[in-house]
């Protein structure tokens, strides 16, 4: 496809204006002034919308395709959300409007939308405060961990590492340095789950917190969870749970009552606000009531008369993460699909979605390796090793480049990183049963072409709009600012 400067010849204007009719009167000092127009495109409103139609129609998304991307829970969502969101009482209101005394300040409402949020958040998680500022899961997680690092730092605790499982997701590690601390890595044994042993011998005194995601990122649920909650306690750590899995546990148990101390949620994936692409998004952090006092400002207070208000003077707080409210917008979302499910439906999705997945992995284990011993079930999610498939050559970057041929978003390839040639499954519970039937057959058609015909992958996708990228060198000569020369 052509780039939009592309399809550019100079003179083309998207609008007229009729002549002004009253002088034009620029008086700005010389300085400010461009010495050469901006380089921008010329072309006419109809040719800067089929440019960009085309260019969505190019993608892939969950409104147009099954997306199984483990660990990312693309699950539809629904399109009321957005109407709330389009309405020009929120999106139009002003982060800035004035806090008046006494709640006669113009954001009222939407100050009660988000006090009931939190509530509602921790009701679901077991936790006994929120903050709605984080604008991402890994924010989420940098703002529990920074929240984690001034409670033991008030409480004179000297602490240096945080231990977390081999199998967590990357971003934990890297929150964990960036907060200051040192990480130990936890091997996982072939049922999935962190080593009892090695945890047992690296969980000494200057261990600030274990960071764990239960169901990990191979489906499993940690049946010793309150086991491990309990030592880390004992040996004065704290608990920080990666919420991120929250779609398989949902109205069945709550971090909190496992024994965890700090959790984030990724709203963009249990409750249902579009993501991809890199945002927007939004990560609330919840703690139990003895971390409270450390959460970011602002916090959301109700005043004696029961009105509500913004409060920054919180001595302990870690004090500002965010610009204004966090991404009110997304906020908004989560707090229409929370009201709309109601506890029965929240509960359903997460039954649906760990149905959804144990249906694949009961058609499709016998044809690809499971990446662990799921002696029972999975929960959400669940992973597939491509190693039978790479001893004909074909990897699992391969098979996920024949699932985009056959129309199908490819789940997670190369994570969890300690499952050779991995493939990530996380059907969500949106899903019909037609749509995971297709998705069985493909895999099982993929399963018999990996023996019989391999060399076909390496070529797909045939029919997209791009094949095969060179994918080294897409990495390394990305050019993403040079404007083509404008055509004559
Ligand atoms: C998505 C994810 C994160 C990070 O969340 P973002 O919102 O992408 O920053 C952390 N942990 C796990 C297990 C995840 O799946």
């Amino acid at each position: 496809m052509e780039l939009i400067f592309e399809k550019s010849k100079p003179g083309r204007k998207g609008y007229s204006l009729p002549p002004s009719d009253v002088p034009v009167h620029v008086d700005l000092p010389a300085d400010l002034c461009r010495k050469k127009e901006a380089p921008l495109p010329s072309l006419t409103e109809q040719q800067v919308v089929r440019h960009f139609t085309l260019l969505s129609r190019q993608n892939f998304g969950v409104d147009s395709h099954f997306y199984p991307l483990g660990s990312c829970t693309m699950k539809y969502n629904p399109k009321f959300t957005e109407a709330l969101a389009a309405m020009p009482a929120f999106k139009s209101l002003h982060p800035l409007l004035p806090q008046l005394p006494h709640g006669n300040n113009l954001c009222q409402g939407s100050l009660i939308l988000l006090h009931e949020l939190e509530q509602a958040l921790s009701r679901i998680s077991g936790m006994d405060a929120f903050t709605l500022q984080p604008l991402a899961g890994a924010h989420g997680e940098l703002t529990g961990v920074m929240v984690i690092a001034a409670y033991h730092k008030k409480h004179g605790n000297h602490k240096k590492y945080i231990l977390i499982p081999d199998s967590g997701h990357g971003t934990n590690p890297a929150t964990a340095a960036i907060a200051g601390y040192q990480v130990k890595a936890i091997p996982s044994g072939p049922d999935g789950c962190m080593d009892l042993g090695t945890f047992k011998k690296e969980l000494r005194d200057d261990v600030a917190a274990v960071m764990l995601t239960s169901p990990n990122t191979l489906g499993v649920f940690n049946p010793r969870i309150h086991e491990i909650a309990d030592l880390t306690h004992k040996a004065g750590g704290l608990m920080y749970y990666d919420g991120a899995n929250l779609n398989a546990i949902m109205g069945k148990t709550r971090p909190g009552d496992l024994g965890f101390d700090v959790v984030h949620l990724n709203l963009h994936k249990t409750f249902a606000t579009p993501h991809g692409g890199g945002g927007p998004g939004a990560g609330p952090v919840g703690v139990k009531k003895d971390l409270a006092p450390f959460l970011p400002v602002s916090r959301i207070v109700q005043q004696e008369d029961g009105t509500y208000a913004l409060h920054y003077d919180e001595p302990d707080s870690i004090g500002y993460i965010a610009p204004f409210y966090g991404n009110f917008l997304i906020l908004l979302r989560a707090y229409a699909y929370i009201l709309r499910l109601g506890s029965e439906g929240l509960t359903a999705v997460s039954e649906n979605a760990v149905l959804s997945a144990n249906y694949l992995l009961a058609r499709l284990k016998e044809y690809y390796e499971p990446g662990c011993d799921y002696s029972s079930y999975c929960m959400h999610e669940f992973v597939l090793s491509a190693k039978k498939q790479k001893e004909n050559g074909v990897t699992a970057l391969d098979l996920a480049k024949g699932l985009i041929e056959r129309g199908v978003h490819p789940p997670t390839v190369y994570f969890p990183l300690i499952i050779k040639e991995a493939l990530m499954i996380e059907p969500t519970e949106t899903e019909t049963l037609e749509t995971l039937d297709y998705f069985i057959e493909v895999m099982i058609e993929f399963a018999q072409k990996a023996e019989e015909d391999p060399g076909w992958f390496h070529t797909q996708p045939e029919s997209g709009t791009v094949s095969r990228l060179d994918e080294v060198r897409a990495a390394r000569d990305m050019d993403l600012c040079s404007i083509p020369a404008e055509k004559e």
